[in-house]
């Protein structure tokens, strides 16, 4: 299986591609989390992004794909589910060239849920958890970026006959049920 999980800030995409990893045994790739990985650790790419992640606006599409192109490679033969990668026309185009023969995309879901559900629960994520891209104008900005960003990419894929909308304005499991369905898990 090798799966794009996209969905806004909020869509519940990082709960839902853990859950189909575990059920399906491919491998979840989460850029967000690998990203905050890197700035706890205080590496050298962690050192760059953290002001990216700050502010909420994309990472530059090399840095991305220095960190990913391997972990994808490595699990060509398990599957993946990539959750939050590609996230723009241009990474999927660059994920495409670099993943040389067969394909590297082979079904993608969009987990869509609705704006004034999606503002709800990230300002009482805000509340709960300690990420620093959880406040008001960080939110606004995430998803001012979702909508120029990653819009255009769902349309990308819904041209190439990959994609599936699935509702997740529903709770945990029944989404959860819903995109195993779609993928016939
Ligand atoms: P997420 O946890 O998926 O919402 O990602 C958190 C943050 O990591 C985003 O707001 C971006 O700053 C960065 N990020 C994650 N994935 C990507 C990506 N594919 N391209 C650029 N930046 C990314």
């Amino acid at each position: 299986m090798k799966l794009v999980l996209i969905g806004a800030p909020g869509s519940g995409k990082g709960t839902q591609g853990e859950r189909l990893a575990r059920r399906s045994g491919a491998h979840h790739i989460a850029t967000g989390d690998l990203l905050r990985a890197e700035v706890q650790a205080r590496s050298a790419l962690g050192n760059q992004v953290a002001g990216y992640l700050e502010s909420g606006t994309l990472v530059p599409d090399q840095l991305l794909l220095d960190l990913t192109m391997p972990l994808i490679e490595a699990a060509r033969d398990t599957g993946y589910i990539l959750d939050g990668f590609p996230r723009s026309v241009g990474q999927a185009v660059r994920l495409d060239e670099l993943s040389g023969t067969g394909s590297a995309v082979e079904s993608v879901l969009y987990i869509d849920v609705p704006r004034a559900e999606l503002v709800a629960r990230l300002m009482r994520r805000a509340a709960e958890q300690d990420r620093v891209d959880d406040n008001e104008d960080v939110i606004v900005n995430r998803l001012r970026v979702f909508d120029s960003e990653t819009i255009p990419l769902i349309d990308y894929y819904r041209r190439r006959s990959l994609l599936q909308v699935i509702d997740g304005g529903l709770g945990v499991a029944e989404v959860g049920a819903l995109l195993a369905a779609a993928i016939g898990q």
